[in-house]
């Protein structure tokens, strides 16, 4: 029987009910693709549904499973739907959503050598298979497993912070370009660094940082006395899958003793086919790199990881023991992963990374990727030879941007803004697709991020006709 004091359930209340969990997720999983991909309500709408005091009493749990089933769960977003195309999709995978379960189910502590030294065992695994993927050095190279890309970019800068700069940092410089993730512009701000330490390099036409203008911008804080220590590149930036000039920041950062971070938060998972591979060349010249398996390698939420060249720089950041102690400490003896970043207590999240590897192999991701590349490739190649539509950004790392400008109506700029957006407003509403817009030098365009293996060709044509007979009800509209 329930005992409510010591919140436990009988064995076979517990059998029912994670059945009943794991039917309710098999069922998502085998019919995500036929629901809405997104879901909509005001504040008002969720208050009167859920919004009461903490219960004092409890009810029948499969009574609260129900109601959850049936008023949360089904009403959510779904980051997985084959024609969820934007922000960056979460495909996720179901061997890693109940490696999650098994994680949590033992509430295994991930922090420690002593207390759980298998969970640090497969970090370690598994930080070298990326380690390998990105070409960094096997023994010398470490880096950790966290809740997302944001937490990695962070981890990152105050590690290169604590390498290059000690403790006063007050004259550190920090280069971006106007492409770079969010997260990094919230991260130097998290760690204390003030505006004036950040520099927005301007990108070129293909939104690749300029190179030219970001060296004029350390020579000139160079002559100002301050001290230019760190450049965020970005391989694969969110709004169009470009990839920064990675060899020559390379060369930058050595010639000026700078940091070379890269944020391939999105984009890293590339290096996994051939042609990202190629597009990610200079990768592993960085100190420091951000990849976030959530994304394009197929994880449920949370993990987020950061590779670095040299574990060392991570013990010497976030242990708290003395100096003289960590030298037995290294990727080949035991690894408290408590001392490799901000987190103690911490989930186990290379379970995921290293069950869905075991189960569907690296050859699986590999086609995965290679497939969304191509994709986003032959989208490109069909639109090209539309009447309708325009690319204003090529495919790039299975991220592709473009509007609809249909031959011959020469509609001004301004007119195609306010088209596109329409288009936007009506699929999502429509609760067909997730197609959203983004800006690009100025131009309102429909971006399409093609991470998800399970969207066809037929998905994207769908919801392109979709988008065409959205215009045509648009400019009706506002003829008449
Ligand atoms: C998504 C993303 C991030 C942030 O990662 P989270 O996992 O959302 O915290 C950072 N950088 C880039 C380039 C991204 O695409």
């Amino acid at each position: 029987m329930t005992k409510k004091h010591t919140l436990t359930l009988s064995k076979k209340e517990m059998q029912e009910y994670g059945y009943r969990v794991v039917d309710t997720i098999v069922e998502h999983f085998t019919t995500q693709d036929e629901k809405s991909p997104i879901a909509m309500a005001t504040r008002q709408e969720m208050d009167r549904l859920f919004l009461e005091e903490a219960p004092e009493n409890g009810m029948d749990a499969q009574k609260v499973l129900e109601f959850v089933n049936e008023n949360v769960l089904s009403q959510v977003a779904i980051t997985s739907h084959s024609k969820f195309f934007s922000f960056v999709p979460g495909p996720s995978n179901f061997i890693s959503a109940m490696s999650d379960s098994l994680a949590t189910g033992f509430n295994v502590f991930s922090g420690g050598w002593a207390v759980s030294a298998t969970a640090a065992e497969l970090e370690i695994v598994t930080i070298n298979w990326l380690l390998k993927m990105f070409h960094f050095p096997k023994k010398r190279g470490g880096g950790i497993f966290t809740s997302g890309g944001s937490m990695a970019n962070l981890t990152a800068l105050v590690t290169a912070r604590r390498q290059l700069c000690g403790d006063n940092f007050s004259k550190a410089v920090i280069y971006i370009s106007d492409q770079t993730h969010s997260s990094n512009i919230k991260a130097i701000r998290t760690i204390g660094f003030s505006k004036d330490q950040v520099r927005i390099i301007p990108t070129d036409m293909e939104f690749k940082i300029y190179t030219n203008k970001l060296l004029n911008a350390i020579a000139k804080d160079k002559l100002e006395g301050l001290q230019p220590f760190c450049i965020i590149a970005t391989a694969g930036t969110t709004n169009t899958g470009a990839v920064d000039p990675l060899l020559e920041i390379a060369r930058i950062c050595k010639e000026e003793n700078m940091w070379m971070h890269v944020d391939a938060a999105y984009g890293g998972a590339g290096i996994l086919s051939e042609k990202g591979a190629k597009a990610l060349r200079g990768i592993e010249k960085a100190h420091s790199v951000t990849i976030d398996p959530h994304k394009w390698f197929f994880q449920p939420y949370e993990m987020g990881c950061l590779l670095v060249k040299n574990h060392k720089w991570l013990s010497a950041t976030f242990s708290e023991k003395p100096e003289y102690l960590r030298d037995v400490e290294g990727n080949e003896s035991e690894i408290n992963f408590y001392d490799h970043g901000v987190q103690l207590t911490r989930r186990f999240r290379a379970l995921k990374f290293y069950m869905s590897i075991k189960t569907f192999g690296l050859s699986a991701f590999r086609e995965a990727i290679t497939y969304n590349i191509a994709l986003a490739e032959e989208l490109e190649h069909s639109i090209r030879k539309s009447k309708n539509w325009e690319i204003v950004s090529p495919a790039n790392l299975a991220i592709i941007n473009f509007r609809y400008n249909p031959i011959g109506q020469n509609f001004n700029e301004k007119k195609l803004n306010w088209l596109n957006k329409e288009i936007s407003h009506r699929v999502v509403q429509s609760k067909k697709a997730v197609l959203m817009t983004t800006e690009l030098h100025g131009q309102i365009v429909l971006r399409m991020c093609l991470i998800n293996p399970r969207t066809t060709m037929q998905d994207i044509e769908d919801t392109l006709e979709l988008c065409i007979h959205y215009a045509n009800e648009v400019l009706k509209s506002t003829a008449t």
